[in-house]
């Protein structure tokens, strides 16, 4: 059989600010025989993450830095072209830390086999059935416990995980008052996804859209974005407020250190809970939310959008949309 080569994008420089392609080294090399009890899995879809900014970050950030000139980490699925592993057979789908390449020789450590669902596109597994779905149903759920007739405010609303933990407030009996870039985004997030309000943060100013929208005040708010939106809604929580730290997207490319919120204070006087958390907590957990995220999408309860870019040579390209607001939707890779 004639050499397969395998390319990749390798970490090249440590950016300062946005990570761009200047950061990245296109490179090729042939793929190694396989030895025994290794597959080789060729790449199909791989998920662009806000997190991968912080991966790169020198000092790392809840994970060890990612070494200069190594391989660009990130999730992805792939179809098994060849295994010499008892566990797995050509043609399996299976996701992991598959990394920013066409190709990648596993010992099957951190492989899943994906199960064969009729109907879904593999590209589920890198959202709604994935790592986001479980972000947005843990970080939901686990940290806030949100109760019917609450107030439930969530930033970056019509992401891939924003849009996901406003429709599971709305089953959980919540007023969900999102917080989007466009009015596009805000026409679809309560237009399609059911949302009793949206703030375009670009266009309003976000507290006095958040009095307007929240005449009870907030009960729950799910971060996303952290600054200056964090501080609006922390200057209207309510007694006995919980908030999620899921991400903090608005300070990853933050040369200088970011001032903290001026509305802190209020955690004090409202007795309110403010708590951050990884995905990865949670993965002994993950089949209880696939069982309920999976009934409610069978229900029709749950709607995701996912926002394909053609090419790995378009990676570091095409992860300046989470950072510019333009993915519409799960960013996703197609290899
Ligand atoms: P999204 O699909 O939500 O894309 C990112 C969105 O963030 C953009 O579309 C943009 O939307 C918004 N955004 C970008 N810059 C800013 C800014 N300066 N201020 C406000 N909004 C901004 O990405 P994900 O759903 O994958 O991730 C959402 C958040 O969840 C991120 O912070 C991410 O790090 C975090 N996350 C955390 C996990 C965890 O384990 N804790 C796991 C997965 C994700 P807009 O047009 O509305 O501005």
């Amino acid at each position: 059989m004639a050499e397969r080569i395998n390319h990749q994008w390798r970490l090249a420089a440590r950016p300062t600010d946005y990570l761009t392609e200047a950061n990245f080294q296109w490179t090729e090399e042939p793929l190694p025989v396989l030895q025994d009890g290794q597959v080789l899995v060729r790449s199909l879809y791989l998920s662009l993450d806000p997190a991968n900014r912080g991966w790169v970050r020198e000092g790392g950030s809840y994970r060890d830095e990612i070494p200069l000139g190594a391989v660009m980490e990130g999730g992805a699925v792939g179809v098994v072209e060849e295994s010499k592993h008892p566990n797995f057979q050509a043609g399996d789908h299976v996701q992991g830390m598959l990394g920013w390449q066409e190709y990648v020789v596993s010992d099957s450590k951190g492989l899943s086999k994906l199960p064969n669902m009729p109907g879904l596109p593999l590209t589920a597994y890198l959202g709604l059935f994935g790592h986001i779905g479980l972000t947005a149903y843990f970080g939901l759920l686990d940290i806030t416990d949100p109760k019917p007739g609450e107030t439930l405010v969530v930033s970056a609303a019509a992401g891939a995980v924003g849009s996901i933990v406003g429709q599971i407030g709305k089953i959980k009996g919540c007023r969900v008052v999102g917080i989007a870039g466009s009015d596009d985004k805000c026409k679809w997030i309560v237009d399609e996804l059911g949302f009793d309000a949206a703030i375009n943060y670009k266009t309003e100013k976000v507290s006095a859209a958040l009095r307007r929208e929240c005449p009870n005040g907030i009960d729950i708010y799910f971060d996303n974005v952290g600054g200056e939106i964090l501080d609006a809604v922390l200057g209207q929580i309510n007694l006995g407020a919980r908030i999620s730290i899921c991400g903090m997207i608005s300070q990853y490319n933050s040369a200088k250190p970011v001032p903290g919120p001026y509305n802190l204070i209020n955690l004090l006087a409202k007795r309110a809970k403010m708590q951050g958390f990884i995905v990865t907590d949670y993965m002994s957990r993950a089949q209880e939310a696939m069982k309920d995220l999976g009934a409610w999408y069978m229900q029709g309860k749950l709607k995701y959008r996912v926002d394909v870019v053609e090419g790995l040579r378009n990676a570091p390209t095409a992860l300046g949309k989470l950072f510019d607001g333009s993915n519409q939707g799960k960013l996703i890779i197609k290899l």
